[in-house]
This record gives structure tokens, C-alpha cells and sequence, in this order.
């Protein structure tokens, strides 16, 4: 095993136990077995996920280690590590797990394997680790992230892997109409992507903070659909084409239907995000799928290739994301940045481990930088 030095006896992780719990727990730093890495955590992200088990709208995570999107420094590399990776570099965790031998990871549809859930022990804390001093993570699952990228930025590489695995489904073309339908961060990370292909780009978003955030961002044109009729407006700014490719990174029925209504003559309209509830059903003219080719897709996490894509673009910082960066907290404060990730003007909050913050300031250097 390769380490930089002896991990220090203890970490703290901070474990959701219920609806607005978290308990803080204490542990042993744990040693890497064959095949595994063990990363010290130096940022991690509130996603939906974990922000709806905060929440207590989903209840069936508990008790939940989260924090699957983050970023840290390789501590110490197990044996059989093949990964090209060094003790104190950069990296970024894909959390989800394969197991390489369902019909589905071999087939290259990886994200889509039949094992990818965690097998659980009742009352056992589990979870992707991010909300914790160090991870211990899969060589497969770390990829190395440029130094150019700040941690917090580094931690926003599994949403981007996300966000170009859809986009490699559905690709915009060169003059293309885009419509993306919610300017949340996944909104926004689609337009960063998008605008790298010269296309008018729309966003459909009822916040005004947001759409404002989307005009900063470089979006040509922006629809209220709370003051707007969506189709009419897609029909007018389109010049009566519609919208070639449209990403839904919000998960309302009614709104894809009427993304459905004003796409394009073979336009593609991708269902990004979940729908809630599960049972939710849309209604469409079938008619709309012979008569204009439309095609109704969606997608769901990434391959290694959109991880490894994400961690490039971000680490060496071919696509800016600072400005979707919006709050960080040491992780002791988890339920403060949960209250913070409610904010419709704020876009990432993430939390960082305390112990960094204390010894950054012991050693004189700056804070990581904070908004
Ligand atoms: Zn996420
Ligand atoms: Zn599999």
C-alpha cells in the first residue's frame, strides 16, 4: 500500500439519520484493501438526493452517509490499483458502483447496471461518504482532476458527467434551436456545455433570479412559463421551426408534454430528471412521433467516458463552473447548508471538513474560497 502518511486515528462523518437529524459521528480511519483508494474529502455537494432525505420527502435512504458529488486527495492507494493515480492528487468519485458483469456493463450501458445498488445492513450507515473526512472508494471509481480546479470545483465533476452523458445522447448541432426547460444547476450546466456548439440557446424557468442567472450565463433568449404561453413563445423565437433538442432538467409532466408540443420536425426532447411522484403518467398525441420523427428520450448518470470528459473540462478549466458555486460550509454546519441549497438564487452549496479549515488556518494559508 502507498500512503503520504499515517491517516490521523479518527475522522468524523456526519450520517442523516432521519427527517432534519444528522448525527456526527466519530470512527477509525479506515485502510484501504486491495483495490480501493482512500481519499481525504475536501469538498462535497448537497444534491437533490441527499437534499430530499434531509428533507423527508424520501425516506427510504436512512441512515445515509451522502455527498456523491465531491472531490479530495488520494491518502492512500491499495494493492491492485491499476488506475494511473499518486498519493496527493486531485480527484473526483463516480459513486455509482458496477459490478462489470450484468448484461447491462456489458453492453457499455454501464450507468444502467443491474447491481448499481448498494447492498445494505439495516441501521449500518451507508452511502457515497462525501460528508466525511475520507472516503474509501473503488480504483475504478477515481479519477484524477486537474490541479487548476479549486476542490469545489472539482466536486461539481459528477453532475457535469451527468449532464455530458445526456448531451452525448443528444447532441446539439451546429445551428440548432436548444430549449432547456428549469435553470437549476443542472439547467445551467447543460447551457455551459451547450454553448461550446454555436445554437440559439432558450431557457424556460419560473424564478427570475434564475433566468437572470441563465442571460449571465449566455442564454439568448429566456421564457417565464408561469407569465408565458412555452409553445407559443418556442414557435416565435424558433421562427416557427421548434425546438431541435430540448433537456428537461426538471421533472414535470406537463412540462414535457409541452416540450413534446414544441419540438421541431425530428427534434429530440430528453427527460434529464426524475418525476415525482413515481406513479405521475403524461399525455401526448401519439401522432406527433409518425407524422414529425419526434423522439421523447431521457438519461441517467454517466459512463466513465462522461466522467473522464467532465473531470478534463474542469480540471483544467475549459468551462468555468465558479459561478454556479453559490455557498460552503465546514461540515459540521450540514444543516445550515441544507437550509442554504433551498434558496432559488442559489445554485451548488457545499460543504467542506472542518479539520481542513482549522489546519488551512494553522498553517497561515488562505481559507478555500467561500461566497
Ligand atoms: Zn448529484
Ligand atoms: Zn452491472
Amino acid at each position: 500500500m502507498t500512503s503520504a502518511k499515517a491517516p490521523s486515528a479518527t475522522m468524523t462523518r456526519a450520517v442523516i439519520t432521519g427527517p432534519k437529524q444528522i448525527r456526527m459521528e466519530q470512527l477509525t480511519v479506515p485502510t484501504p484493501e486491495p483495490n480501493q483508494v482512500l481519499v481525504r474529502v475536501r469538498a462535497a455537494a448537497l444534491c437533490t438526493w441527499e437534499q430530499r432525505t434531509f428533507a423527508g420527502i424520501d425516506t427510504f435512504s436512512y441512515p445515509l452517509v451522502g455527498g456523491h458529488e465531491n472531490s479530495g486527495i488520494v491518502e492512500a492507494i491499495g494493492k491492485d490499483v491499476e488506475v494511473k493515480i499518486a498519493v496527493g492528487d486531485q480527484v473526483a468519485l463516480a459513486g455509482l458502483k458496477r459490478c462489470g458483469q450484468c448484461y447491462s456493463c456489458r453492453s457499455g450501458i454501464d450507468n444502467l447496471c443491474d447491481n448499481a445498488r448498494s447492498k445494505r445492513v439495516p441501521e449500518v450507515p451507508w452511502g457515497p461518504g462525501g460528508f466525511g473526512d475520507y472516503v474509501l472508494a473503488e480504483g475504478y471509481q477515481v479519477f484524477k482532476v486537474g490541479p487548476v480546479a479549486t476542490p469545489l470545483e472539482a466536486a461539481l465533476t459528477e453532475p457535469l458527467s451527468c449532464v455530458l452523458h445526456d448531451m452525448k445522447r443528444h447532441p446539439v448541432r451546429n445551428g440548432d434551436v436548444v430549449v432547456i426547460v428549469g435553470a437549476g444547476i443542472m439547467g445551467l450546466l447543460h447551457l455551459v456545455v451547450a454553448r461550446q456548439t454555436p445554437s440559439f440557446i432558450i431557457v424556460s424557468e419560473p424564478e427570475a433570479a434564475r433566468r437572470e442567472k441563465a442571460r449571465e450565463l449566455g442564454a439568448d433568449a429566456v421564457i417565464d412559463p408561469t407569465t408565458e404561453d412555452y409553445g407559443a413563445r418556442v414557435t416565435e423565437l424558433s421562427v416557427g421551426r421548434g425546438a431541435n433538442v430540448t433537456y428537461m432538467s426538471i421533472g414535470i409532466p406537463k412540462a414535457i408534454e409541452a416540450a413534446v408540443g414544441a419540438a421541431a420536425k425530428h427534434g429530440v426532447v430528453t427527460v434529464y430528471a426524475s418525476v415525482h411522484p413515481k406513479t405521475s403518467t403524461i399525455t401526448l398525441d401519439p401522432n406527433v412521433f409518425h407524422y414529425k420523427e419526434i423522439i421523447l428520450s431521457g438519461s441517467l448518470a454517466q459512463n466513465p467516458d462522461d466522467f473522464k470528459a467532465a473531470a478534463e473540462l474542469i480540471g483544467n478549466r475549459k468551462i468555468d463552473l465558479r459561478p454556479l458555486i453559490s455557498a460552503t460550509y465546514p461540515l459540521s454546519r450540514l444543516a445550515d447548508a441544507f437550509e442554504a441549497a433551498l434558496r432559488k438564487d442559489f445554485y451548488r452549496v457545499l460543504v467542506q471538513p472542518d479539520a481542513e479549515f482549522r489546519s488551512e488556518q494553522q498553517r497561515g494559508k488562505t481559507a478555500p474560497e467561500r461566497t
